[in-house]
């Protein structure tokens, strides 16, 4: 039937309402009975459990990464602490990779042990020690948390040896971040748990924080109750933001591979650069994990300047297009030197643990800017 003569939703209004109502009527006890006793029907609670909106989004997202169901979040760490929450216990055992967002690395190294659980860290800068290293561990462990691509080196891991390395009982949870769908669809490859900040490509116009947890129906029921109960949601008009801007998810993304593709070739073309790290690229030390896994490689590109952290900083300033900023999938690009802003309390053993130098640069292009602008005021930036 055309949409245009669907039977009346939300008064003929093609764009959904916003709701953001603290708590939802029941019509009779019927309504009690199949709203709050059965749950057969989603209507009818409370602001913390249900939102008509929340529904909207979620049901996109799942839809968007081929899996059963999603949960909105009030941020990508809301998410990620939520769902670790619901599958870890006092005695169970987590892997995280050391390579991390230095915040899910946090929960892990400071957090979570304090509640008892063992969480074991490895390193997936060598994607086969990492899968070794998932082998040979025993117990095995309750929980694998994975991200890819990592940031600032772009780091990626072969999800499919993930599974088999750790048997069939681990739940394993992916951070998408980086690479939301189109450009990586992990439910293709053994996946439990996509675990995503919609604060950055998902929402994409750098106005909301947001996350966003999706798989399987049985594993989200049990995420569900743990997000009811702890209570970390986003609101109504966040729904809406981030519903808005998932229609434009796939050609942001697509004018973001192409940009990112553009820059990362220039970088590594220009004399005054040592390393690029972008999955696109031959030279990137995962190329491979990369082309089997992600159809395109998004708008971060970072390069290490053969530099100190004075004279990378003199660089970065000399730009004119790029905000310094934290953050990336935002419609500016923005640009941010890595051991100034997200490492700048490592000390030097610790930014060598994680292979980031004082000439380390993240760019995270944004997709209104033009890209021979970026190139022309990198290169004039770089000349010394
Ligand atoms: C930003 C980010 C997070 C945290 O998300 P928030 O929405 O800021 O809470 C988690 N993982 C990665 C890879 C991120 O970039």
């Amino acid at each position: 039937m055309p949409r245009s003569r669907q039977a009346e939703r939300f008064c003929n209004s093609i764009n959904p309402p916003t709701y953001s109502s603290a708590s939802y009527y029941f019509r009779d006890q019927e309504d009690v009975i199949s709203g709050l006793h059965e749950k057969t029907i989603t209507r009818g609670r409370y602001g913390r459990y249900n939102n008509p909106t929340w529904d909207l989004v979620e049901e996109r997202v799942a839809r968007l990464n081929d899996t059963d169901d999603c949960l909105l979040f009030a941020s990508g760490m809301a998410a990620h602490v939520t769902a670790f929450m619901t599958f870890l216990e006092a005695g169970s055992r987590a892997v995280f990779p050391s390579e991390c967002y230095r915040q899910t690395r946090n929960v892990f190294r400071r957090i979570l042990p304090r509640f008892g659980v063992e969480a074991v860290e490895l390193s997936i800068r060598d994607p086969q020690s990492f899968i070794h290293g998932l082998g040979q561990l025993e117990p095995k462990p309750t929980l694998v948390h994975l991200e890819m691509p990592s940031s600032p080196h772009m780091y990626c891991i072969d999800l499919d040896a993930v599974r088999s390395a750790v048997g069939g009982q681990a739940v394993i949870s992916l951070d998408t971040s980086f690479a939301p769908p189109p450009n990586l669809m992990p439910f293709h490859h053994g996946i439990d748990l996509a675990i995503c900040s919609a604060t950055k490509y998902l929402n994409g116009h750098g106005d909301i924080v947001a996350g966003v947890v999706a798989g399987k129906q049985s594993l989200i029921d049990r995420i569900r109750w743990h997000r009811d109960t702890m209570g970390a949601v986003a609101d109504g008009r966040v729904a809406e933001l981030l519903m808005r801007s998932l229609h434009t998810l796939e050609m942001r993304i697509e004018r973001v591979n192409s940009m990112g593709m553009r820059v990362a070739e220039f970088l590594e073309n220009h004399p005054g650069v040592h390393s690029v790290y972008y999955t696109g690229l031959d030279s990137h030390p995962h190329a491979e994990l990369a082309a089997r896994y992600l159809r395109g490689h998004g708008g971060v590109v970072t390069f290490d300047l053969p530099l100190s952290r004075d004279e990378t900083a003199k660089i970065v300033q000399k730009m004119q297009l790029p905000y310094m900023a934290s953050n990336f999938g935002a419609p500016q690009t923005l640009v941010e030197q890595s051991t100034f802003f997200t490492y700048f309390e490592y000390g030097d053993n610790e930014l060598a643990e994680i292979g980031v130098s004082h000439g380390t640069v993240r760019l995270a292009l944004g997709y209104t800017d033009s890209v021979d602008e970026i190139i022309i005021d990198l290169d004039a930036a770089l000349k010394r």
